[in-house]
């Protein structure tokens, strides 16, 4: 509830930045002009506390004064300190300006409401800067730095704030509450120096919660254009801020005492200050603060004399820590958080290729970009391999050609820790383990041998090599060395790649235990004119023929004057089965579902699971006592399987709640169906359902398809329906249908196990045209499950391919998605027509023998 509401003012703050920043700019500006002197009467300056002996009072105000302002200057120089471990220049930013900017309020507060001199703010601000806590603000701004789009900005932050607000508040509240005791102590300088505490904790809150959100939000949004849309805090990938701040949420145990003892202290306030309300009026009309201004000023000469010793005390150690901040942090700025080590260059170079390195992963030790043991002569010669075996074993392969190993770029660029150095001993765990928990120091203080022993000692879980090393390619070449000595050939990973991969996206997402990528050659087919527009279509393939025979389709659609698709249905299913203790109970389960009032009880519940799925039916069947249930919704751009699972779950739970004696047996009972054969998907649709037709001129068929309408007729009669129909197949009655699909899917970031039910499709031909020569063809495609988010759409290669057609993220709620699916259904029409073309005029074996083996796989066979 609480975090709830937490998270609409976060919500609310973030997206209306400019209202924010000018309300609380309007807010203080008026405080500023509001004379309240008043209130002056019952607060003191500092130097107008009172006194018994005002030269004794004067000279130890200025030592406590001259140790406030040292410490503050410490303390604000160690937060500034440890910031600059995460290594990012928009944290330091915001950070500075959080701080200018409560102290600002502050000030504001100070001088306007305890008298207008500005020497009770030189007084008040070290105070306020010893309480001013920068962590939370840089939590906060984690949150929103590591969002991809304005709109995830303001999500993020809301949810920062959700996250972060309760317990900020608290401890505020206790702060106040607990310095507030102070107040009431009857030590004057005691009193003022709570005071000043306790309105630097509230301009802090104050501040925290509206002007810095809003700040954040705005400076995002200005800077987004200049970073086509990547998060600035690149290596922590949103899911890894919100488990690193979960991991830090306050314990539940020490907020309930918070609470407790705030409400008692509230109490304590209530009681004294009541109590003692006579006695302030007393205190403000004895006339004290009379003789005490007239005591400061007789004091001035005096006063001098120390401001001049304090002021040079203070002074002089500002511009230490200042220089040493300046000039000698520079080589311990970089962090286990940061990607930007200013060891490990983060930009890559501008031509790279995927490179890889020898297995056992060994690598010099580089300062500031440079090999340390000589000149980039030769990449090879740097590689401090273990034994002459490795040696052997690598130049053979460079020799040879096989593949390209490194790069004088990519060598460059490898990370390297500040501890890997191939000759030195691992040290014992302990120390490692103590090493790697320290927050200054962490694995980057770590050789690859020392991590690798962690992990063999079961200290660091293999898994999570990649969020616990300062870079996930770190993790990812550690593993690889981990894992290459217990392959039967342990160069078998070399020419797998792993560099220069943006693991942020890959990690908690798309896939785990990652040892590199697999390059995949990308082809294009295209233009393929669908619906007056034109496509080119990018396609994932290691076999030969295909983009090319695709492309030839595409020219003969070109020709003919295109083709024009429709989608037919859009909705994404899961069958869970469930059970009851008769086959009687659940048809009246079943009969309950099929009721408006059961439909509508189990809409809701699914409905408010997304902002996007809406459950369209619920198809259920009894086989016994066992219920499957098929959930159907619609998904906008997402292929929507978690969505649904989502959704699912929830229905069920309500189901249960209604008839008590349901068993929920799984999820998912085969009754989806994912990613297996089904008639269900065939007959009813799933995801997608797609058709797109074209007639193709006899003279294209001709000379484009080197064939004869009547041929290709009597050939899709033939062997996609009857051929088809012998073989008992569902839905397989098109010739190749599965070859574009899967092509198309894994350029575009779709499931690729989702091809099985994808590349349903039936081709049908008909002669048409006034002579009847001309080809009608069609492909009928009932279950294309598909999706422009999520999944692996959020990889930057994949994304390239769904710009390529236009089709990329979420547009008007499921248009990217249906317009991917028309183009996969127009895309295998075009393969249909070449295919067939080349069965009917014998020309398949021909073009595979001349496309499609190698000569390296011949020359090997021979
Ligand atoms: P998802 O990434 O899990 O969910 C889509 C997310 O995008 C939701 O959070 C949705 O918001 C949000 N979204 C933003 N704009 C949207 C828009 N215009 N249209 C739709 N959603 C939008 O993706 P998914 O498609 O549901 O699941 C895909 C993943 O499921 C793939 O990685 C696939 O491999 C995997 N998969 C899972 C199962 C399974 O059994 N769970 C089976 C097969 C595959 P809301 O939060 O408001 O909905």
């Amino acid at each position: 509830m609480l975090a709830r509401l937490f998270r609409l003012h976060g919500l609310l703050v973030a997206s209306h930045p400019w209202e924010v920043i000018v309300g609380t700019l309007a807010l203080t500006v008026c405080l500023m002009s509001m004379n309240q002197r008043a209130v002056s009467s019952q607060m003191c300056n500092w130097n107008e506390c009172p006194k018994v002996e005002e030269e004794k009072v004067y000279s130890s105000n200025v030592v406590i004064l001259t140790v406030t302002r040292c410490m503050a200057i410490v303390y604000v120089y160690f937060q500034f300190k440890s910031l600059r471990q995460l290594g990012s220049k928009y944290i330091l930013g915001i950070a500075g300006l959080f701080t200018v900017f409560s102290s600002f309020v502050f000030s504001s507060v100070v001088v306007h409401f305890f008298g207008k001199e500005l020497t009770g703010l030189n007084e008040a601000l070290p105070f306020f800067l010893l309480l001013i806590d920068l962590s939370k603000a840089c939590a906060l701004a984690k949150f929103a730095l590591s969002s991809n789009s304005q709109e995830e900005v303001r999500e993020n932050i809301s949810q920062g704030m959700a996250i972060l607000g309760p317990s900020f508040t608290l401890d505020a509240l206790v702060e106040c509450l607990v310095i507030g005791i102070g107040t009431m102590s009857g030590v004057p300088q005691l009193e003022i120096m709570c005071c000043f505490s306790c309105m630097s904790v509230l301009a802090n809150y104050f501040v925290f919660m509206t002007f810095f959100p809003a700040c954040v939000s705005l400076v995002l949004e200005l800077s987004r254009e200049s970073r086509e849309g990547r998060p600035i805090w690149q290596l922590s990938h949103f899911a890894r801020v919100l488990a690193e701040e979960e991991d830090n949420k306050p314990n539940p145990v020490t907020q309930r005492v918070k609470i407790i003892m705030s409400l008692a202290m509230a109490l304590v306030h209530a009681h004294t200050r009541l109590t003692a309300e006579g006695l302030g009026q007393n205190r403000t009309a004895d006339g004290r603060m009379e003789d005490r201004r007239d005591s400061a000023g007789t004091m001035w000469p005096l006063k001098l004399s120390s401001v001049h010793l304090e002021q040079a005390i203070t002074l002089g150690l500002a511009l230490l820590l200042a220089i040493k901040y300046v000039f000698f942090e520079q080589a311990e700025a970089a962090s286990p958080l940061s990607l930007k080590s200013p060891i490990t260059s983060s930009a890559p170079p501008p031509h790279k290729s995927w490179q890889v390195e020898n297995s056992r992963g060994k690598l010099p030790k580089m300062m500031n970009g440079v090999c340390e043991n000589g000149t980039h002569s030769s990449a090879f010669s740097r590689l401090p391999l273990n034994d002459d075996k490795d040696k052997e074993k690598s130049a053979a392969s460079v020799e040879g050609g096989s593949c390209r190993l490194w790069s004088e770029e990519s060598l460059a660029q490898t990370p390297v820790t500040l501890q890997d150095d191939a000759t030195s001993e691992p040290r014992p765990l302990t120390e490692c383990m103590s090493v790697l928990m320290d927050p200054v120091r962490g694995a980057r203080f770590l050789s690859d041998a020392e991590i690798m022993s962690l992990v063999a000692a079961s200290k660091i879980p293999n898994y999570k090599l990649e969020s616990i090393l300062e870079t996930p390619e770190r993790g990812v070449a550690i593993r690889r060395q981990m894992l290459s000595s217990k392959l039967s050939v342990p160069t078998a990973l070399t020419c797998l790649p792993y560099r220069d991969y943006d693991y942020s996206k890959v990690m908690g997402t798309c896939c785990e235990n990652v040892i590199g990528f697999m390059p995949v050659p990308v082809g294009v087919a295209g233009p393929l004119p669908l619906d007056g527009k034109q496509f080119y279509v990018p396609m994932a393939t290691t076999e030969g023929c295909l983009v090319a025979s695709t492309n030839r389709g595409c020219r003969a659609l070109t020709l003919s004057g295109g083709c024009n698709s429709r989608i037919l249905a859009d909705g994404m299913t899961r069958g869970p089965v469930i059970r009851l203790p008769t086959a009687c109970r659940a048809a009246e389960v079943k009969a309950w579902l099929e009721s408006s009032d059961g439909f509508g009880m189990i809409k809701e519940v699914f409905d408010g699971t997304s902002r996007y799925a809406r459950l369209q039916k619920l198809h259920a069947s009894v086989a016994g006592r066992n219920l499957y249930i098929r959930f159907q919704s619609q998904t906008a751009d997402a292929m929507g399987m978690n969505m649904l699972s989502k959704g699912t779950e929830q229905a069920l739970k309500m189901l249960q709640q209604h008839y008590p004696d349901v068993e929920i047996m799984a999820v998912s009972g085969n009754f989806c169906t994912d990613k297996k054969p089904a008639a269900l998907n065939w007959v009813l649709g799933r995801g997608k359902s797609a058709v797109c037709e074209a007639v193709v001129p006899a003279k294209v068929v001709k000379e484009v398809l080197k064939s004869s309408t009547a041929a290709l007729v009597e050939l899709n009669i033939n062997k996609n329906l009857v051929g088809s129909a012998m073989a008992g197949s569902i839905g397989g009655f098109n010739a190749h249908a599965s070859n574009i699909v899967a092509a198309i899917y894994i350029a575009c970031g779709q499931d690729p196990a989702q091809t099985v039910g994808s590349s349903s499709c039936i081709t049908l031909m008909e002669c048409s045209g006034p002579q009847g020569d001309d080809l009608y063809i069609s492909c009928t495609m009932p279950s294309l499950e598909l999706g422009t988010v999520g999944g692996g759409t959020i990889l930057a290669p994949q994304q390239a391919c769904l710009q390529m057609l236009g089709v990329m993220g979420p547009a008007e709620p499921g248009e990217n998605a249906r317009q991917l699916a028309r183009v996969v259904c127009a895309t295998v029409l075009a393969g249909e027509l070449s295919l067939m073309a080349a069965l009917a005029a014998g020309h398949l074996v021909k073009s595979h023998m001349v496309h499609n083996r190698s000569e390296t796989s011949l020359s090997m066979r021979h």
